[in-house]
């Protein structure tokens, strides 16, 4: 058996124990980081990045607390939420430490918290904390790799130790003290790792289909062409697996919420690349954002389409309907406005504000085999060939479109100039599953991100960060949230700071 003996011990290379390896390094800590791929950065880490990060101003941190604090109706765990906040403006510095430059940002006033789409798009206006930093993409978008690599190599020139193809695989827990972990190296030999304090950051969980299943979610490929009703956009092959979350519940830890986040997709051919799955072929991502009229498969509408522009109210009402999927549906002057007049809401990867030849576009996509995408003469064929049922469709539609002529949403109340009836052949639909960039959640953590066991008391010497306990700034919904670089990078330095002082206790 190798053993290896260090300070801090590190699971995962993400984001986050790369930051914190980082920190605790500079601190004088002795790190050695262990990584389950043969690479830093596994697979959701290396992605396209915009980060955010709330500036050091007490009137503006306290407002960006309240605000998420209350979407979350309190249910966010608040230590865990400020202490993010009051940790995330140390991220613009430290990334520009690493010798890296910022292809732009947003500053965004306090007055102006909590009044526009949060985190740059997608998320609700609550998540408008902060102020935006973007990173220059390379190649098909990859900035945080490069913030991975440059982390890995500073990790090296201050005297870490990264092990990749080492995956742990259990903690050693003595008496009430976690003081190490067990891992196999790439030739299938043990390797014991004597720790003083060990850091969990090995990420969620969307390659586990049992703990989806726990959600009532079946994983499927990007075609979604299995019977599956949830899809990920990120890496083919990311491999997490709950690791960490399951070595921390093996020695007593408690669970918190598990989660799928909200970014829902129409997949398949055509329009989510096959190894990238963020990267869409065509416009078809930016009609699904649209307004216009949503169904589920019993014909009836769900949420006030209005919010279509946020991804985790999209995915929240679909993941609510009895088949976890939806459809968008519009007839051909709906499709001629989006040429003509330009969309409702651009979708925030490609700002296309005026589409180009939406038919042809369906036309392609369904040519290439996609089965989630529909062009049809009739609204009856439409109904035949999705399987929403069609008597109520129909109806739905008539209401609708009564909606439509007299300016009112009798139902929902939408904004009436998101009102556009159904009436003009071709018709169109796309169907929509929940779906995300991963799944995250699972450990339960305090403000300064120690572990806790199942009683609520600290499980001394183990810390989590990132995404494996994401879920506790989300008040643990079951989908909806999203794991994000400022939560890891927050952590990691939290991780850092608590983890050094205790070892150099
Ligand atoms: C396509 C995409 C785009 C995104 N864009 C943005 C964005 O623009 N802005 C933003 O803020 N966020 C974005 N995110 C989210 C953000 O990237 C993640 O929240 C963040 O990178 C998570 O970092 P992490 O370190 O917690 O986890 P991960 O990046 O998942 O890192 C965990 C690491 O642990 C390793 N590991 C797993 N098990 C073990 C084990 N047993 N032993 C050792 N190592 C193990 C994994 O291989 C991996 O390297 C995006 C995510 C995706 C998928």
């Amino acid at each position: 058996m190798k053993i290896i003996n260090t300070d801090i011990a590190i699971m995962g290379s993400g984001l986050a124990g790369l930051s914190a390896a980082v920190t605790a390094l500079e601190k004088g800590a002795r790190v050695a980081v262990f990584e389950k791929r043969p690479f830093q950065g596994g697979g959701v880490s290396n992605t396209p990045m915009m980060t955010l990060a709330v500036r050091d101003d007490q009137a503006y941190k306290d407002k960006a607390f309240k605000l998420h604090m209350e979407y979350t109706n309190w249910n966010a765990n608040p230590d865990v939420v400020r202490s993010w906040i009051d940790n995330s403006s140390r991220i613009p510095d430290f990334i520009r430490g690493l010798g890296i430059e910022f292809a732009g940002s947003m500053m965004n006033p306090l007055e102006e918290l909590g009044t526009k789409r949060g985190y740059g798009a997608g998320f609700p206006n609550a998540f408008h904390i902060g102020d935006y930093y973007y990173l220059k993409p390379i190649g098909q978008g990859h900035g945080a790799a490069v913030i991975c690599k440059k982390m890995a190599d500073r990790v090296k020139a201050l005297g870490g130790e990264l092990h990749f193809s080492t995956p742990i695989q259990s903690l050693i827990k003595e008496g009430d003290k976690v003081v190490g972990a067990l891992a196999k190296d790439k030739e299938g030999n043990t390797v014991q790792i004597n720790a003083k304090a060990v850091i969990v950051a090995s990420g969620g969980f969307s390659d586990d289909k049992e703990l989806l299943a726990e959600l009532g979610l079946k994983l499927t490929d990007k075609n979604c062409s299995d019977g599956g009703n949830v899809v990920f956009n990120h890496f083919c092959n990311a491999q997490l697996t709950a690791d960490g979350q399951k070595a921390v519940w093996k020695i007593g830890g408690a669970r918190s919420g598990m989660a799928v986040n909200g970014h829902n997709m129409c997949p398949g051919p055509g329009i989510v690349a096959h190894n990238v799955g963020w990267i869409h072929r065509n416009k078809l991502r930016t009609v699904q954002e649209q307004p216009y009229l949503w169904v589920n498969h019993k014909g009836e509408r769900f949420i006030s389409e209005e919010q279509s522009d946020c991804h985790m109210a999209m995915v929240t009402a679909i993941n609510n309907t009895k088949e976890k999927y939806a459809y968008l549906v519009f007839d051909e002057d709906t499709a001629k406005h989006m040429e003509e007049d330009g969309v409702e809401y651009f979708y925030f990867i490609f700002k296309a504000v005026k589409l180009t030849d939406v038919r042809k576009q369906f036309e392609e996509v369904i040519a290439k085999g996609n089965k989630h995408v529909f062009l049809t003469d009739t609204l009856e064929d439409l109904a035949d060939q999705t399987g929403i049922r069609k008597e109520a469709l129909l109806k739905t539609i008539e209401t609708y479109n009564g909606y439509c002529d007299q300016g009112y949403d009798a139902q929902y109340a939408k904004d009436p100039k998101y009102l556009f009836p159904v009436r003009k052949s071709k018709f169109y639909a796309m169907r929509v599953f929940v779906g995300g960039y991963h799944a995250y959640g699972g450990i339960k953590v305090n403000g300064r991100c120690e572990v806790l066991d199942k009683d609520f008391d600290v499980i001394q010497g183990l810390y989590a960060a990132g995404d494996c306990c994401a879920s506790e700034i989300y008040g643990n919904p079951p989908v909806g949230g999203i794991g994000v670089s400022t939560l890891s990078f927050a952590q990691g330095f939290i991780t850092a700071d608590q983890a050094t002082a205790y070892v150099q206790q």
